[in-house]
């Protein structure tokens, strides 16, 4: 599996990093998403999908 972010659509709402915390943070400068981990584990599979789905900006993608 491999994340994407769009961080020019992100709205800096948070819910990726609430989602799972392993995964997304949030720019200290203008709240927009970091991806920590590109290519999560199975473990992480589930979350980095809701985390997708839950994005209201549709910024995050995800791959595989
Ligand atoms: S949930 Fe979407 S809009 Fe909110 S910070 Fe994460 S990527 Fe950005």
């Amino acid at each position: 599996m491999r994340i994407e972010a769009d961080t020019a659509k992100c709205c800096g709402a948070g819910m990726c990093a609430l989602t799972d915390p392993d995964l997304f943070d949030q720019s200290e400068e203008d709240g927009t998403v970091l991806v920590l981990v590109t290519e999560p584990g199975p473990e992480h599979h589930a979350t980095a999908r809701e985390a997708a789905a839950l994005c209201p900006a549709g910024a995050i993608t995800v791959h595989g």
